[in-house]
């Protein structure tokens, strides 16, 4: 029976609840009244509920798909305004006892070389990320409780944050790891990561004991239950996400928000980012052995209709996508890119792409100079800010700056601050003039008098040799 506040897996992803929502929604894709009532509630921006929200994705009724697609731009611009936050993914191992049948990291897959860094390793990949530029890492690693446990994961992250090389530093750790214990949570919580990030992979759960068959992913409760073990060990940020193309996209989509509902029902706060991830080619992986990937009109819809259903919720799309891909779904809703990604174990520091051991095939192949000045281009301003976090405003808190819309004094200063640390330190002549213009063109958006004050007057210290100023 379906229980929002359930704490069993089975209960708050309820199969039979989702089934009749998918069978509400397709009556209902050419019921213009209902439409038109589901979108006007939308426009108050307090969200949507998954069944609304199924109506809208399933609808196909072109001048609707068009009012959804505007009404999401609409909203990625009340809410996160044309700041784009960067980060890069850094795996440290890919021992894996899992046997996922869509990931090249499987345990049973023998051509793969496996390669776990050590602390010196670590080290190097962090300067090298640090002298791209990047301030924020989703640390990313195979399940393995021999080779990765816990105390790796977590002295890793203490080597990680310690780096302080020329200007750079990471400033937050994202943890991308395997469902665990509550207990190991809280070292996580301890060791002071910024999200706790597990992607569902899917929400029906007999297809995902099909893709999971050994291995201790395999427990779809122990899977589905774990962002509720995180946040009882003290994580607020925990970011959801299904890997597109493994099952039916509208299940997953119902699912995705039935938990971010479960979320926010249960522990008063929902999800701090929904990733979206899609199946792509891999070592010894064929996508064409998946029947259920997506097209990228199906894909752009999905963003729209995640961003008007959850519009506090901040949105992810990784270097799995094309720069077109990415460009078209930016507008749309996404809030976070990765930039100058390598999916491999030791990649950072490796002249060649080394391609041995990558988890997927990297789509979007450019250095973050190229795609910081492509954002500047699109007069998007890139982010490295890192502020809320370190502030203490996770969870309800920085959800309660979103509310309170004081983000265009917040989060835009940070944004302009943390891209000049950018242009300063590690841009190329062309990317630092044209994000030098594009600060001045954005100090005026920052409607609070003494906090533009202050943003000039940091700025400036920037440019003077000063770092790590926020709001
Ligand atoms: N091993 C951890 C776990 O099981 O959650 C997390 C790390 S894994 C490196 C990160 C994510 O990559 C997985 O959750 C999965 O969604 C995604 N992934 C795996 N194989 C993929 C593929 N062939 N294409 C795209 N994404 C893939």
């Amino acid at each position: 029976m379906y229980n929002v506040k359930s704490l069993k897996a089975e209960e708050f992803i309820d199969d039979e609840e989702i089934l009749e929502t998918l069978a509400y929604a397709d009556a209902n894709k050419n019921n213009v009244e209902l439409i038109d009532s589901i979108i006007a509630k939308a426009k108050e921006t307090k969200g949507l509920t998954h069944r609304e929200a199924s109506v809208l994705l399933a609808c196909d009724i072109p001048e609707k798909n068009e009012e959804i697609f505007k009404l999401a731009e609409e909203i990625k611009k009340e809410f996160y305004g044309n700041r784009i936050v960067l980060f890069a993914p850094l795996y440290l191992s890919n021992y894996c006892i899992n046997g996922c049948t869509y990931c090249p990291y499987h345990g049973k897959n023998k051509t793969i070389p496996r390669v776990k860094l050590t602390q010196e390793q670590i080290r190097q990949e962090v300067i090298a990320l640090q002298d791209m530029g990047h301030k924020r890492l989703a640390i990313e690693a195979g399940e393995d409780p021999v080779n990765n446990p816990i105390e790796y994961i977590l002295e890793s992250i203490k080597t990680i944050y310690s780096i302080k090389h020329k200007n750079g530093a990471i400033r937050r750790v994202n943890v991308n790891i395997a469902a665990t214990t509550v207990e190991n949570y809280r070292k996580l919580h301890e060791a002071g990561i910024g999200t706790y990030i597990l992607f569902q992979e899917t929400y029906h759960k007999e297809s995902y004991e099909q893709l999971h068959p050994t291995g201790p992913k395999h427990d779809y409760a122990y899977h589905t239950e774990a962002m509720d073990r995180a946040m009882e060990g003290g994580i607020d940020d925990v970011g959801l996400g299904v890997l597109f193309g493994l099952d039916k996209y509208r299940y997953e989509f119902a699912g995705l928000l039935m938990h971010a509902e479960h979320l926010e029902a249960v522990h008063g706060v929902g999800p701090h980012t929904i990733s979206v991830p899609r199946l792509c080619p891999a070592d010894d992986i064929d996508v064409d052995e998946f029947d259920n990937t997506i097209s990228d009109d199906i894909f752009a819809k999905i963003v729209a209709c995640i961003r008007i259903a959850v519009p506090y919720t901040g949105m992810i799309v990784s270097t799995r996508e094309s720069q077109k891909t990415r460009e078209r779904v930016l507008h749309l809703g996404i809030s976070q890119i990765s930039g100058g990604s390598r999916t491999s174990v030791g990649g950072y520091t490796t002249e060649e792409r080394p391609e041995d051991t990558t988890q997927f095939d990297v789509s979007d192949r450019r250095s973050l100079d190229e795609v910081m000045k492509w954002l500047i281009d699109m007069d998007y301003v890139p982010s490295f800010c890192t502020a809320c976090y370190r502030e203490g405003r996770t969870g309800d808190r920085f959800m309660a700056l979103c509310k309170a819309k004081q983000i265009q004094n917040c989060c835009l200063p940070n944004a302009l601050m943390t891209l000049k640390e950018y242009l300063e330190d590690y841009a190329s002549e062309e990317t630092k003039a044209a994000g030098l213009k594009l600060i001045e063109k954005n100090i005026p958006d920052v409607t609070n008098p003494k906090a533009k004050e202050t943003l000039e007057l940091r700025l400036k210290k920037i440019e003077e040799g000063e770092r790590d100023f926020r709001f």
